[in-house]
């Protein structure tokens, strides 16, 4: 079918997967999987986290921000952080105590609300160009799952590439479409497809290939399962997680990128 790639241009897409009402095309020149059509909308979502009361969601999300910090510590020791599509804050919180100087964007005002309002953190309302940060201005820039929620991925690249001071550096995560298809669990496919807002499904080679596009330097690619950072997890499940990344299907993709 006759459509636009927002990574390579290119003006043909096949059928990938179709559910319900939700349609997926893949590029086929640069394999990129998007929702048909893509989203307008922006992104103001009920995060999950809001509703995490249980004990064992909330030291899920404390250990999944202790994992993000870890992981840009081994790149970056100190100075500016940026968190894109901060949510909760979490990690922001794990970041200032490990030393760096932290700010973030969120979408929904209430929850940046309550996450300023909770650590006393710099919280931006709106999208990262709402925020109109300086250039050149931090060492590292953190999109969680926030990369997978745009229309133009390259258009947000390029600006956060405007505020990485040279030689710093971006770490994004995604969901991994090859491994959520592959997967018997019906209801996470279910939920990600579910969630209108969501415009792309990244693989390992698109997920590099967009931030190569965008003019980084692709330093590291990992690999994880959502069960390395979910205690609370049957233990069944885990080890269904934690198969599927041994044969070359992680759930979760890595990318650190450098300016
Ligand atoms: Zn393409």
């Amino acid at each position: 079918m006759k459509t636009y790639c927002p990574v390579c241009s290119w003006g043909e897409a096949e059928p990938y997967l179709k559910k319900g009402e939700t349609e997926l095309v893949r590029c086929t020149q640069c394999t990129l999987v998007r929702r048909y059509p893509l989203p307008r909308a922006p992104r103001i979502e009920a995060l999950d986290s809001l509703n995490a009361d249980g004990e064992d969601e909330r030291a899920a999300e404390e250990l999944r921000a202790d994992f993000v910090v870890q992981n840009v510590r081994k790149f970056v020791p100190s100075g500016n952080w940026l968190d894109v599509g901060c949510g909760t804050a979490q990690r922001l919180v794990m970041a200032r105590k490990a030393g760096f100087s932290v700010r973030g964007v969120e979408q929904d005002e209430i929850v940046a609300h309550n996450a300023r309002k909770n650590f006393g953190l710099e919280i931006s309302d709106g999208d990262l160009f709402d925020a109109s940060f300086p250039p050149a201005f931090f060492n590292v820039v953190t999109l969680w799952h926030e990369l997978d929620h745009t229309s133009a991925p390259l258009d947000l690249l390029a600006e956060v590439q405007r505020v990485l001071k040279p030689g710093g550096y971006c770490l994004i995560e995604v969901q991994n479409i090859v491994a959520m298809r592959k997967l018997s669990d019906e209801n996470e496919l279910k939920q990600s497809l579910g969630d209108p807002t969501r415009a792309l499904y990244f693989s390992p080679v698109t997920a590099r290939a967009v931030a190569e596009k965008a003019g980084f330097a692709v330093q590291e690619m990992q690999t994880r399962s959502s069960a390395d950072y979910a205690p609370h997890l049957p233990a069944w499940k885990k080890a269904a997680k934690s198969v599927l990344s041994r044969v070359g299907l992680p759930e979760l993709i890595g990318v650190v990128a450098q300016k």
